[in-house]
């Protein structure tokens, strides 16, 4: 009987992490204006008048979008790990690239753009017969980003 690809079992050969850029309030800049917030589409920068914004790390995807509209330039940045990639050897000319995020991430295309770019380079360097992607079915972020890269 054939084996099923869901029976076997690909042994990790390597795992990388995967890092984003999250913003960082430098109050010692921010004059309290509150563009930030109105900027962000996620609703993750909570602002009331006369008070520093507040980022909610939780609904952040690391757009960038707030650093960019900021006129003081009071956003940096701070790098985080939002996922891992691995490569897994499925058997000798067979390779799995898979990709995992961090629990508590909702913003996943990042990880899937990178996955991708490393499942690329990785057949490039084999100078692999084909590669063939999966990706989850639907419109969501994590299915544009595929495509878009
Ligand atoms: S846009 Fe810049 S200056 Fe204005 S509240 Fe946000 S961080 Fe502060
Ligand atoms: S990086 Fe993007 S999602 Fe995160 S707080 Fe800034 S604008 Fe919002």
């Amino acid at each position: 009987m054939s084996k099923r690809l869901f029976d076997l079992k690909p042994e990790i050969e390597k795992s990388e992490n995967i890092h984003q850029e999250y913003p960082v309030l430098d109050k010692r800049k921010c004059v309290k204006c509150g563009i930030c917030s109105k900027t962000c589409k996620e609703n993750a920068i909570f602002w009331v008048k006369d008070k520093y914004p507040v980022f909610i790390y939780d609904l952040c995807t690391a757009c960038g979008a707030c650093m960019i509209v900021c006129p003081n330039k009071a956003i940096k940045t701070k790098q985080e790990k939002s996922g891992e990639s691995f490569i897994n050897r499925v058997n000798d000319n067979f390779w799995l690239i898979t990709g995992r995020s961090k629990p508590g991430i909702t913003e996943t295309g990042p990880i899937v753009s990178e996955v991708k770019e490393r499942a690329i380079e990785f057949a490039e360097d084999r100078k692999a017969d084909y590669i063939i992607f999966d990706t989850a079915p639907g419109t969501h972020c994590s299915v544009s980003s595929f495509v878009r890269c």
